[in-house]
């Protein structure tokens, strides 16, 4: 899998660019996509793909400069109505041009992503999971949980997180800070390994 990373816009995003055979894929645009627009182009790359991996306004700021440089839209529609909210903005995200329903695989080159419905953080929150990779929005970060009360539901994420448990997955990819482990999020993250209770969070 080639991966390369950017941090993008106000709350430092992580913006993760994957391509294979001339076509890219790009999940949540979380800023000025400058840097990522040049990138592909150095590269020569198609952009096939705009994912949001959730509607929270961090990881779509950049989606309407970036498709002037083509891709189809994609982003769980349970989560459209949260894009306007939480910031000021000057001109809303476009509306996705497809569904990102759990399940949908999308091909770039050789590679397969495949949606994988995560709600908890937001309800419409969807993971991508490329190869033994897993881009997990703010379902899961390193060392800890997204927040549940901007449009999402405590049980749902409880739910998730334990489908997540049994994934066969190696990395994780967060939508903010650095990258980990499944292995190690089960023995240390404190809302996977039970040091959290139930009535605790
Ligand atoms: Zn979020």
């Amino acid at each position: 899998m080639n991966l390369k990373t950017f941090v993008l816009g106000p709350l430092n995003t992580n913006c993760y660019v994957l391509w294979d055979g001339g076509e890219a894929l790009v999940i949540d645009p979380g800023g000025d996509p400058s840097q990522v627009i040049e990138f592909l182009k150095r590269n020569n790359l198609s952009l096939k793909y705009i994912i949001a991996t959730h509607g929270h306004f961090d990881h779509v700021l950049g989606v309407k400069s970036l498709k002037r440089v083509g891709g189809r839209f994609l982003m769980n529609l349970k989560d459209v109505d949260l894009m306007p909210l939480y910031y000021d903005w000057k001109e809303l995200p476009p509306e996705p041009d497809d569904e990102l329903s759990d399940g949908a695989e999308l091909r770039i080159g050789s590679l397969t992503a495949m949606a994988i419905s995560t709600p908890g953080h937001t309800m419409g929150s969807t993971s991508i999971l490329v190869e033994q990779s897993l881009f997990t929005g703010d379902t899961l970060f390193k060392g800890t949980v997204g927040r549940y009360d901007l449009g999402g539901d405590r049980d749902s994420l409880r739910a998730t997180l334990e489908k997540i448990k049994t994934m066969k997955v190696t990395d994780i990819f967060p939508g903010h800070g650095e990258k980990s482990t499944l292995r190690d999020e089960i023995v240390s993250n404190p809302f996977l390994n039970g040091v959290l209770g139930p009535d605790d969070w």
